[in-house]
C-alpha cells in the first residue's frame, strides 16, 4: 500500500478517544449499507457532536447501573436537565417543581423557561403529594434533597402523574444509582450529575439522562446533538473507568457518613443532626436502600461558629462540590443558598450556622478525630 506524505494526516482506524468524525467508508454499520447517508443513527459516529463511540460505550454502561433500557451522557449535569427538560416540554405546557431543588436548577427553572412561555410553578415538598397535577406535563423532583437530605415519594409520586397524564422527572444525583433507582418506582426520566457520585474523583463535569423509554431517550438525544450538549469523549472515558467502582465507593460512603452521623448527633455542640437513619418513617420506596450516600447536615447554631468550625478542620476541604472520594464541608448559608434572605433561610429550614458535610472515603477515624479536634475549638 502506498505510503502517506507527513503533510497528509491519515485518520486511520477509529480511534475512540480522539477522533472527531470517522471516514464514513470505515464505520462498520455503514458498510455495504445503500441508505448509508440517509438516517443519523447513536451507532454510525460520523461526527462526535452526534455520537461517538466511547460516549456510546459510557451510555450503555450507565444505563445499566439505573435499571435503564439507554441514556443519553452530557456535558454537564445542567446540560442533562435543561436538555430533558425542553425536550418534553412546549410554549403553553405546565410543569411543576420542587422548591427544594438544586440551585442551578432553580434558576433555570425560574429565569429561564418562562421566556419559552412554559407555566413553572414551585412546590414544598410537604404538600407535593397532596397538589392537584390537572392538565400538568411534568412533575420534576429531587430523590433526596440538598442540604437537608427530605425524601420524595417517587413510587406515589410516579402514581399521581401517570394517573393525570404527567411525567414524572427525578434527580437522583444525591443517592446514586448504587443507593437507589427512581426508574424501577416509575420515574419516567432519571438525571444525574455524573459530576458527583458517578465519577466521584472531582474532575470531571458530565451530566446524564436515563429512562426505560427508548422513545423518550431518543428525543432527548436529538435535542443533545441539536444544542451541541455533547460530552468530551475523553471524560465520557474517565466516567466509564470511575464506574467500575462506583459500588465500592458507595458502601465506603455508606458507611463512613452512618459513622460520621451517629458521632455527630452525640456531640453536645452539634444539634439538628440530619441523616436518613434518624428519620422516623421513610417512604417505602427507600426502605431497601443498601445506604443513603455521604452528605450529612448538621447546625452548629452560629455562623461564626460554624466559619471557625470549618476554618479548622485539616482532612475535610471548605468547598461547595460533593460526593467525590475527598471529604468536603461548606455552609449552605454562605454558599448555596447566599441568596435567600433571612426569611426566606427560615423557611427553607436552613440555619445561618448550618452545615453540610460530603463525607469522603478516607479512614473513617481519621475523619472522626478532625471533627473532634475541630469541634474542639468552637
Ligand atoms: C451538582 C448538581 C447538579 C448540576 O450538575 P453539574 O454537573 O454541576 O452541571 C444538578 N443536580 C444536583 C442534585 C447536583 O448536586
Amino acid at each position: 500500500m502506498r505510503g502517506f506524505s507527513t503533510r497528509s494526516v491519515h485518520v486511520g482506524e477509529i480511534h475512540t478517544l480522539d477522533s472527531v468524525t470517522t471516514p464514513i467508508f470505515q464505520t462498520a454499520n455503514f458498510l455495504m449499507n445503500p441508505d448509508k447517508y440517509k438516517k443519523t443513527s447513536r451507532e454510525n459516529h460520523i461526527y462526535s457532536r452526534i455520537s461517538n463511540p466511547t460516549v456510546r460505550a459510557t451510555e450503555q454502561k450507565l444505563a445499566n447501573l439505573c435499571g435503564a433500557t439507554d441514556g443519553v451522557l452530557f456535558s454537564s449535569g445542567m446540560a442533562a436537565i435543561t436538555c430533558s427538560l425542553l425536550s418534553v416540554l412546549s410554549q403553553g405546557d405546565k410543569a411543576i417543581f420542587l422548591t427544594e431543588l438544586y440551585g442551578g436548577t432553580h434558576n433555570l427553572v425560574r429565569n429561564l423557561l418562562p421566556r419559552f412561555g412554559i407555566n413553572c410553578d414551585f412546590c414544598q415538598i410537604d404538600e407535593i403529594e397532596s397538589l392537584s397535577l390537572d392538565g400538568v406535563k411534568v412533575l420534576y423532583v429531587e430523590s433526596l434533597t440538598n442540604p437537608l437530605l427530605k425524601f420524595t415519594d417517587i413510587e406515589v409520586l410516579s402514581e399521581r402523574a401517570h394517573h393525570s397524564g404527567a411525567l414524572l422527572i427525578v434527580d437522583n444525583t444525591f443517592l446514586s444509582p448504587y443507593n437507589f433507582r427512581s426508574l424501577d418506582f416509575g420515574a419516567d426520566i432519571e438525571i444525574h450529575s455524573v459530576t458527583k457520585y458517578i465519577n466521584g474523583h472531582s474532575d470531571v463535569i458530565l451530566g446524564f439522562a436515563t429512562s426505560k423509554d427508548n422513545n423518550l431517550v431518543n428525543e432527548i438525544w436529538g435535542k443533545m446533538y441539536s444544542l451541541g450538549l455533547n460530552p468530551d469523549p475523553f471524560e465520557a472515558y474517565l466516567v466509564s473507568r470511575s464506574a467500575k467502582t462506583l459500588a465500592l465507593r458507595m458502601e465506603r460512603h455508606n458507611d463512613n457518613a452512618k459513622r460520621i452521623a451517629i458521632y455527630l448527633k452525640n456531640h453536645p455542640k452539634v444539634q439538628n443532626v440530619r441523616y436518613p437513619i434518624f428519620y422516623e418513617r421513610i417512604p417505602k420506596c427507600y426502605e431497601r436502600c443498601p445506604g443513603f450516600g455521604g452528605v450529612i447536615y448538621c447546625d452548629l447554631l452560629t455562623q461564626e461558629r460554624a466559619l471557625k468550625f470549618v476554618e479548622n478542620l485539616r482532612i475535610f476541604k471548605e468547598a461547595t462540590s460533593l460526593a467525590g472520594v475527598e471529604s468536603l464541608v461548606t455552609i449552605p448559608s454562605l454558599t448555596s443558598h447566599a441568596s435567600l434572605s433571612d426569611e426566606e433561610l427560615k423557611r427553607a429550614q436552613i440555619s445561618k450556622g448550618g452545615v453540610r458535610i460530603s463525607v469522603g472515603i478516607e479512614d473513617v477515624e481519621d475523619l472522626i478525630d478532625d471533627l473532634e479536634q475541630a469541634l474542639s475549638k468552637i
